[in-house]
């Protein structure tokens, strides 16, 4: 007999039945007050015998009293089995979880690391491989991951933003690769919000801004960051100014980049020197023009159509811009770069970089291939204005006035029947495109340059009809119509009529100060022309926008 009391270890149990020849350990007596259970010695011959409790209600398992005769093989008391068995477990468990963790956190970090450095593409590749890698089901524990890693990159980049420390387009393409990678970071659409605001607010947007941040609020209710940015734009908003003065518009030819080439006494030197300006004015131009208040509009904002008792016709429309500063509309003339331009010292034509931003491509004298962004007004005032915004009302840049007889942005969109027309079109597309999405707009510079007030109406209908299939195709539609030559008609003409009802209504003529006209149905306004004759001969026209003898270029030749 073993006094259960005495029992306090399963060894001790089992080698007392063992020593014990011929008898049958048996346990009984009462139960210690704290054991709810009765130890008890059970195992099969040849198999390891047990000892374990077996409860008031049973055990699940067969108990079977020992053999003393028989040696047990092996002694396991249950109880350390199960110890084990569950130690093994937990062991395995946290070796897994390290191990997982250990390569979660190294992935992370990689993918941290691509963001930090701006290398979008990269990361989504990453992020794909990764997470195609992983068995079923663990690439949630990844994206969780990821989308931890992205939500705290997108605060520090927003931070920046909001501070000055870091730029739009970096930020946008973030954005954008985040949206291709399929994460939602939990605070994505609060960071979008707080970028895209800001982003309309520097363009003096405050309304966007104002009804952006607003529509967040109903996501991120009560959010302290969007609750302040939205008390900024309020006040901001508070502060524009309607304007009520006069609206300049400027207009330039594409720039001249070699003066050397330009101004060679060959016999294009006089036109280029007449109607042409170098990138040196342009650039102190544009200082000027910033430094004196200026801010440039899309076209469109100074007109509107009203219905009064039924007729429909086209009014000023309210402008309200930051306190003191004044409208300016800015036109490019023959952006097409023909070849007389090319062979003179001038870009040969717009082009995508790797990042999908406009450059302009040029052949230096030497006959080196290069792509810049401070040879083209566009380039340039892209630039100008992304570390300028407030030289910008919307995010506005100018307008882009495009003939066809010798395709469009420097590509042969006019050879229909040229080998190469396809992918020339499909560049120029790209380019037109990109340049809609950066604030430009377009507008018919009739297909011949033809001088509209000196042909007939049928030569300006062969003429339009030729623009629309060739440019407006590309384009889009437009209701910008800028006269060649400056050439107008009078609004009473059949050839006015007939380019109306091609869908044009603002005419632009050019004129040496400011005119602006509204017709029930059109708007008439002169352009002044920025250019060598400007320069030469009427430099005190110019004052309101820049002293001539401070930007004319000093390799320019009189006139
Ligand atoms: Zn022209």
């Amino acid at each position: 007999m073993i006094e259960n009391d005495l029992i306090n270890d399963y060894f001790t149990l089992f080698y007392m039945a063992y020593m014990t020849p011929g008898t049958r350990p048996q346990v009984s007596g009462k139960l210690p007050a704290n054991r709810k259970t009765t130890p008890y010695i059970f195992g099969k011959h040849d198999e390891p015998v047990n000892i374990g409790y077996i409860t008031e209600r049973g055990t699940g398992m067969e108990p079977n009293m020992v053999n003393p005769h028989e040696k047990p093989v092996a002694i396991q008391p249950v109880r350390r089995k199960q110890y084990s068995a569950v130690l093994f477990i937990f062991l395995l468990l946290i070796m897994g979880w390290l191990g997982a963790y250990v390569y979660f956190k190294a992935e992370t970090n990689r993918f941290s690391n691509l963001l930090e450095q701006g290398e979008y593409s990269e990361a989504i590749d990453y992020y794909r491989h990764a997470a195609g890698f992983l068995p079923g089901g663990s690439e949630k524990w990844l994206k969780g991951r990821f989308e931890g890693a992205l939500d705290v990159r997108l605060e520090e980049m927003v931070e920046d933003y909001l501070s000055n420390r870091a730029d739009y387009s970096e930020l946008s393409s973030c954005l954008k690769a985040v949206s291709q990678m399929s994460l939602a970071p939990a605070h994505l659409k609060k960071y979008q919000a707080l970028v895209e605001a800001e982003h309309a607010s520097r363009f003096s947007d405050e309304h966007r801004a104002i009804s952006i941040v607003e529509k967040a609020l109903e996501d991120y209710p009560g959010d302290a960051l969007l609750e302040a940015q939205l008390a900024r734009y309020r006040k901001r908003a508070a502060e524009l100014v309607l304007y009520e003065g006069p609206v300049q518009h400027i207009f330039f030819h594409p720039l001249i980049v070699y003066p050397e080439k330009a101004f060679d006494d060959d016999r294009m030197a006089r036109g280029l020197n007449e109607f042409m300006v170098t990138v040196r004015e342009f650039n102190r131009i544009l200082a000027s023009l910033y430094e004196k208040g200026y801010i440039l509009i899309d076209i469109h904002e100074i007109f509107e159509e009203r219905t009064n008792n039924g007729r429909t016709e086209l009014v000023r429309k309210e402008l309200w811009l930051p306190k003191n500063r004044k409208p300016l509309i800015l036109s490019i003339d023959d952006l097409n770069f023909y070849p007389y331009m090319k062979e003179n010292g001038m870009n040969q034509k717009l082009v995508l970089d790797s990042d999908g931003n406009v450059a302009a491509y040029l052949i230096s004298p030497e006959g080196e291939e290069i792509t810049a962004y401070d040879t083209e007004i566009v380039t340039i005032l892209d630039r100008f204005v992304a570390e300028h915004p407030d030289f910008s009302y919307k995010g506005a840049k100018g307008i882009i006035a495009l003939t066809g007889f010798n395709g469009v942005l420097g590509y042969q969109t006019n050879a229909i029947s040229s080998p190469s027309y396809a992918a020339e079109k499909e560049q120029a597309l790209a380019v037109i495109m990109r340049l809609q999405e950066t604030g430009w707009s377009f507008a018919s510079h009739g297909y011949g340059h033809i001088d509209t007030a000196r042909r007939s109406l049928s030569d300006l209908i062969e003429d339009t009809e030729k623009w629309k299939v060739e440019v407006e195709s590309l384009i889009g539609p437009t209701d910008v119509y800028i006269y060649p030559y400056g050439s107008t008609v009078p609004t009473t003409d059949p050839r006015f009529k007939y380019l109306q009802q091609s869908g044009f209504r603002v005419f632009c003529g050019v004129g040496p100060r400011e005119y602006l006209r509204y017709y029930p149905d059109s708007l008439v306004m002169d352009r002044r022309h920025i250019d060598g004759i400007a320069f030469w001969q009427q430099p005190e026209t110019l004052v309101d926008l820049f002293t001539v003898s401070e930007v004319i270029d000093p390799v320019r030749p009189p006139l």
